[in-house]
């Protein structure tokens, strides 16, 4: 056989499945309401922009450092310092990445061998249970109860563990559900990880998107964290920067060195002028254009969730952070696949369906919030003649 059972075994990304169908039908002239994929309608800010162009006219169109560039780094450093009070030295404890996702691919490459267990959430990010499988790891899910405000409890994953657990991967704020971990949920999964030896994975890419006055906090942080946890952060979400494919990763040195090796062969480096579009954004507080981005987000969340959960047949709570409205279908009595197949069909409203998050989603759909308020009013309208629609 060509092709090998890796990619054929392999499920496709719902997320990028989907925004990518609701494209081919704009290329075709036609309308459609895209609240698939986590991006907001607003631009990158133009003084991020500006740095990036600067770059490119001033010859930074050459490979970097396979870590990333010094400056880059340092910037990186500078906000981990502002932002999330920990102390990395730029040098050896951080590595850029193509975003968060290829982050998951390099840090997982680091720590995994055939065989190992990787816990992860139910429900979780599309593509954590498949890049596992790349590698040769195993996927072990632990479901995130409605009743536990979809957090972990330290028993559900001492029970999860086995000889063959190696890592955690876990996202804050959570992706699709809106979770933002307190200090608590944090202490249970670090007791857990301390008393195991194992790695956690924390998932970071929603961290400045936190609503109601919530507090992102970093596991990293907590006593003794720092040499289990690889911290993954990027600008794609907070700074509308999902086609730059930048972030980076933060980690023990020892680790950082083995995910720099990798980075050699798997990519060379970030591309150069992300790279220096990312300082402007790193190496200085977030510009009132950005601030006016994550005001205007907020009151979108809060718009769309209130009156989604306002539609007969529809559950839904406003996130504490992230971008989605995380919307309880089992009233209408048919599948999260077939809802938004329909959905896409009928009104031309593309959403996610929550089975693409894991088992535990199958009653959920997915909705990003923060695209134009006209698109909302769209949605909303589209989401109602719908359910109305069904028997
Ligand atoms: N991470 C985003 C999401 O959950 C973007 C799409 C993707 O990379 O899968 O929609």
């Amino acid at each position: 056989m060509v092709l090998s059972k890796r990619v054929l075994n392999s499920a496709t990304s719902a997320t990028v499945r989907i925004a990518d169908k609701a494209q081919s039908i704009r290329e075709n002239g036609d309308k459609v309401f895209d609240f698939s994929a986590g991006r907001a309608f607003e631009h990158t800010p133009k003084y991020v922009l500006d740095a990036a162009i600067e770059a490119m006219r001033n010859g930074e169109t050459h490979q970097t450092m396979a870590k990333g560039t010094t400056a880059y780094r340092a910037a990186c450093a500078i906000k981990l310092k502002r932002e999330n009070a920990i102390e990395a030295n730029p040098e050896t404890e951080i590595v850029a990445t193509m975003g968060c996702k290829q982050g998951l691919t390099v840090s997982l490459l680091t720590i995994l061998n055939p065989g190992d267990e990787v816990i992860v959430e139910d429900p979780c990010f599309v593509s954590y249970q498949q890049t596992i499988n790349y590698l040769g790891g195993v996927p072990v899910a632990v479901p995130l109860l409605p009743e536990n405000k979809f957090r972990w409890k330290r028993e559900q994953l001492e029970k999860a563990i086995t000889s063959k657990t190696k890592a955690i991967i876990f996202c804050t704020p959570h992706n699709p559900t809106g979770v933002v971990h307190t200090l608590e949920d944090l202490e249970e999964i670090a007791y857990v990880a301390k008393k195991h030896n194992l790695v956690v994975i924390t998932d970071e890419p929603y961290e400045r998107t936190v609503w109601g006055g919530k507090k992102h906090l970093n596991l990293a942080t907590l006593q003794g964290m720092d040499k289990h946890t690889i911290t993954l952060m990027s600008l794609t979400k907070s700074f509308s920067m999902g086609g730059w494919r930048l972030g980076f990763a933060y980690a023990n040195p020892e680790k950082i060195r083995q995910m720099s090796k990798l980075q050699q062969h798997l990519i060379t480096c970030v591309n150069s002028f992300a790279q220096a579009g990312g300082i402007a954004a790193y190496s200085q507080p977030p510009k009132d254009e950005v601030l006016d981005y994550w005001l205007e987000w907020e009151k979108k969340v809060v718009y769309f969730t209130e009156e989604i959960d306002k539609i007969e047949g529809l559950s839904c709570y406003t996130p504490e952070g992230g971008f989605y409205a995380w919307v309880d279908i089992s009233a209408t009595g048919i599948s999260s696949d077939e809802f938004c197949d329909r959905l896409l069909e009928e009104q031309q409203v593309a959403i996610i369906p929550g089975a693409s998050f894991g088992q535990m989603g199958e009653n959920y759909v997915r909705i990003n919030c923060v695209k134009s308020w006209e698109e909302i009013e769209g949605g909303l309208k589209g989401l109602t003649n719908f359910v109305e629609s069904l028997p």
